[in-house]
């Protein structure tokens, strides 16, 4: 493989500014190695090799005149296959939209063409974005690229396996109760879901809309924290995209963090935290106090409850979302229906993973008359009782900590008979989506097997910058996050 692959988005941009390499050699590079890599590791639902040479081929062009390069401009994109892209298939890795080309680009897209980042390819997912192991697609498994054997994480497994593999230097999630932070930390690189809102969803495939948000995967932080200005900004076509300003996010990476207060979060620190990940816990700990920060132990008393709200919130909002694949509007429709209502059901039937039915049946049974109360109600009572905690909690400290996940990367095929136990899997990171809070994870080393850690670290709504700034300062005083896996 090219050794170029292998370097940050920012050596990247180096690189083709000093004519080391042309950005359609680059752009080829990380096709090869995506086709060499496909078969082993499953991380693509398509590649889009036209677009992305195309918008390789008008970086080159711009070079040879010398003009200025936008942030990130030739360097390859993996966008995970819930997102649309004109042109190109967009399947949410199900049956159901197995042929669905996209008529349009979401915002994301749209903004990744102006800043002229070649899309090499549409990323593997669970089938809509449902699942922590990335072995709900209906079409393939994704393979964690340190060990064949174990799952990448998910939903946006894909994404992470292509970054970590180097097929592609940079790739886009989207997280709705975990699914950029765990797939980040199963595969050892740099995952980042924003503030609720930062990000346009508009072109993404609902799955929660009130919990879904699109963010950057990297290998490095600086990395991460470029490809979010890149995305985020005000789109009036999501009525709940924030009417901010874009920030320069990587600005302040190396701001001193001496005399901070850094919060572990209590509750995640004691259930099912293997022993590696505890180990990794304390490397992080020391590490923010050798850069001067006082760290404190604090409590988020209804953090326990995220899973069973989320649960409820995110299966009632999906059922909702997912009503349109009816066989009229979209994709699949059934060969073999005797009336209309035999077209709907049949459709569904045939089209949807067992995975997306159940939580279609869960979420509708949860919406429904008489029970309305007593679980939709009541879960959205408590998720602001989460985000008060958050809120009480960052009145004392600048920023939280705990793991990313209990424990690290398991065995594909050890938890999809047991729903409870791959919904147990995102216990740490499901509160930041209730909450509407950014939230990252960063690599913070590896287990007995060498299989990566994750350290979750998180901050108040807005303050992307900070939590990039804290991050940054943990990554710089380890070396985990230069180690790549050996595929
Ligand atoms: N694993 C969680 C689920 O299955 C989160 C998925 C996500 O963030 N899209 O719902």
């Amino acid at each position: 493989m090219n050794e170029l692959l292998k370097k940050s988005a920012t050596e990247q941009s180096k690189a083709l500014k000093n004519k080391e390499i042309s950005a359609v050699e680059l752009t080829k590079a990380a096709l090869e190695r995506t086709k060499n890599l496909e078969e082993k590791l499953g991380a693509f639902n398509s590649l889009t090799e036209d677009i992305a040479l195309a918008t390789a081929k008008k970086v080159d062009e711009k070079i040879a005149k010398g003009e200025d390069l936008p942030l990130l401009a030739g360097i390859p994109l993996a966008l995970k296959d819930n997102m649309n892209m004109k042109g190109s298939k967009t399947t949410a890795s199900s049956k159901i939209l197995e042929n669905f080309v996209s008529p349009f680009n979401a915002t994301i897209t749209d903004k990744l063409f102006n800043n002229l980042v070649p899309i090499i390819g549409k990323a593997n997912l669970d089938e809509f974005a449902m699942g922590s192991s990335n072995e709900n697609s209906a079409f393939k498994k994704v393979h964690n690229p340190w060990n064949l054997n174990k799952v990448p994480g998910g939903s946006s497994g894909g994404s992470a396996a292509a970054v970590a593999a180097c097929d592609a230097t940079l790739a886009l999630g989207s997280d709705t109760g975990g699914s950029i932070r765990l797939p980040a930390s199963f595969c050892g690189i740099v995952g980042m879901k924003p503030t609720y809102g930062r990000v346009s969803r508009y072109g993404l495939i609902a799955f929660a809309s009130s919990l879904d948000q699109i963010g950057p995967f990297a290998r490095t932080v600086e990395d991460a924290a470029n490809l979010l200005e890149v995305i985020s900004g005000h789109d009036t076509k999501d009525s709940t995209s924030l009417n901010l300003p874009v920030e320069h996010f990587a600005g302040n990476l190396n701001n001193d963090i001496k005399g901070k207060k850094v919060g572990v979060i209590k509750e995640l620190m004691t259930e099912g935290l293997s022993d590696d990940v505890a180990k990794a816990m304390e490397v992080a700990i020391e590490s923010y106090k050798k850069a001067g920060c006082e760290v404190v132990e604090v409590s988020l008393p209804r953090i326990k409850y995220s899973i069973g709200i989320y649960y409820i919130l995110a299966t009632a909002e999906c059922s909702s979302n997912l009503a349109r694949f009816d066989g009229v509007r979209y994709g699949y429709r059934t060969m073999d229906a005797k009336n209309l209502m035999e077209m709907y059901t049949k459709t569904r039937a045939e089209g949807f993973g067992p995975e997306v039915k159940r939580r279609i049946m869960l979420g509708t049974y949860a919406l429904s008359s008489g029970y309305y109360d007593a679980y939709y109600k009541k879960a959205q009572q408590m998720r602001a009782l989460v985000t008060e905690d958050f809120l009480k909690v960052f009145k004392e400290v600048d920023i939280l900590i705990s793991p990313t996940c209990p424990n690290t990367a398991f065995d594909m095929g050890s938890k999809t008979s047991d729903p409870l136990a791959m919904y147990l899997t995102d216990i740490a990171t499901i509160s930041a989506n209730l909450a509407g809070i950014p939230a990252m994870s960063v690599p913070a080393g590896f287990d007995k097997d060498g299989m990566p850690i994750g350290l979750q670290v998180l901050a108040p709504q807005l303050e992307e910058s900070r939590l990039f700034n804290f991050a940054y300062k943990f990554e710089q005083q380890h070396d985990f996050y230069k180690q790549l896996a050996n595929i």
